[in-house]
């Protein structure tokens, strides 16, 4: 079979590879802790899914408008209003399946090839590959672990290059949980003003902050910075509900009516009933937010004293999100460490250790390279107290063997 140039540039998804890997060793009957997956580990809310069976028993089974019914565009704006204080007409916000989709139609709507889109790394493992299957360019912008793994506008500054078009803004951020504050986003906003370039910001991970940090985003800054930023979110994070599949974005009213063509063209609408179900999200108690990002912050605190306390492993304490992202080069260097790479040999020593932890010590984690880090590994903590005590003496086990 032949196949397209697009398709043959583009690998699977890593996150999602590692955690059918764990849990096809579950199946055989092994007990794997998983840190691999991205998502809450709570059910959606009873509300919300008292929302979608209303809607299945009201008949909304059938298809809607391609961008979304109009009281999910309604619930949208009253959103961004509330949580944001961003001001949005229906006609400039859209629906999508999902936050991924909703970028991987913003990179179908915006670039060619030949774009450039500067991405910070370590980044979301998607963002490359739907750049690369616009045709376009990724164009990684290295961070400092001493900077919080955020990016400075020097660091902007010198990737600009004539074909740069857009800079993706994910902060919170997945994998290290780095969150800019306005200050920091006021200093990349003149970089940005001054070079006319396009934000994406993916907004996914807005309410899940730690120690009463405040969310701020490009659009927040002023009118002109909103009027070049394209704001994109979703439910999945937020309401525990990754599996319904319904994103957003808000921004530019040519750029909404695009991204509507080519889903018009593509999936057609987001799921009826998902939709429904997330009006109920949007507009119903909020309160579950408040008591996931709770488990949270309990298990973010668990996680990161536990792998500092690992010989060759420092951590950063994550202002938002839900994974850590520990630097463990320090591993890497330990006496016990070339037999590892004998015994589970890659290119990348993140893979190594990866493969080592997962068929020695039981436990899944992702490879940082993944995110463009080779130096880390991500472990997300949306899952219980128990699991992180359990993997993390697990992992201290087996590092601490190669001392
Ligand atoms: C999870 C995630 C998304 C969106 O996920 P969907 O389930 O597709 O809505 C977007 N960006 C980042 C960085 C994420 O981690």
């Amino acid at each position: 079979m032949k196949f397209s140039e697009r398709i043959m540039k583009v690998k699977p998804s890593p996150t999602l590879a590692i955690t059918a890997k764990a849990n096809a060793m579950k199946a055989q009957g092994i007990d794997v802790i998983g840190f691999g997956t991205g998502e809450p580990d709570f059910d959606t809310p009873r509300f919300i899914k008292d929302a979608a069976i209303r809607a299945i028993e009201a008949g909304k089974t059938k298809y809607t408008p391609a961008g979304g019914i109009p009281e999910l565009k309604k619930a949208i704006v009253d959103k961004f209003r509330r949580d944001n204080k961003l001001e949005y007409t229906i006609s400039e916000v859209t629906v999508n399946c999902g936050g991924k989709h909703s970028f991987y139609n913003l990179a179908q709507v915006l670039f060619d090839k030949g774009d450039e889109v500067l991405i910070p790394a370590p980044y979301w493992v998607s963002y490359p590959p739907m750049v690369e299957l616009a045709d376009a360019t990724p164009a990684i912008i290295e961070s400092k672990e001493e900077n919080g793994y955020k990016i400075t506008p020097e660091d902007l500054t010198k990737a600009i290059t004539p074909k740069t078009r857009a800079l993706v803004i994910n902060s919170p951020s997945n994998p290290s949980g780095a969150t800019y504050t306005r200050k920091e986003l006021e200093a990349l906003a003149e970089v940005v003003l001054a070079h006319k370039l396009l934000v994406l910001s993916d907004d996914i991970y807005e309410s899940i902050l730690y120690d009463g940090l405040e969310f701020c985003n490009m659009a927040n800054l002023s009118d002109e910075l909103k009027q070049c930023t394209i704001v994109l979110n979703g439910v999945s994070k937020a309401y525990s509900m990754t599996g319904w599949r319904i994103g957003y974005i808000a921004g530019n009213e040519e750029v909404i009516k695009k991204v509507e063509i080519i889903q018009s063209q593509s999936t057609s609408n987001p799921t009826s009933i998902a939709q429904w179900a997330s009006v109920e999200a949007l507009l119903g108690d909020q309160s579950v937010i408040a008591e996931m990002v709770t488990s949270f912050d309990r298990r973010r605190k668990l996680i990161v004293h536990g792998l500092n306390a690992i010989t060759g492993v420092t951590c950063l304490m994550p202002p938002g999100a839900f994974y850590a992202f520990p630097n463990v080069s320090g591993v890497y260097k330990l006496p016990g460490w070339k037999a590892i790479e004998q015994k589970y040999p890659d290119k990348n020593k993140s893979s190594v250790l990866t493969s080592y932890l997962l068929q020695d010590a039981k436990v899944a984690v992702v490879p940082g390279v993944e995110f463009g880090n080779d130096d880390n590994i991500r472990l997300s903590f949306a899952t219980s107290d128990e699991n992180i005590t359990e993997g993390i003496r697990r992992m201290k086990e087996a590092i601490e063997k190669l001392a």
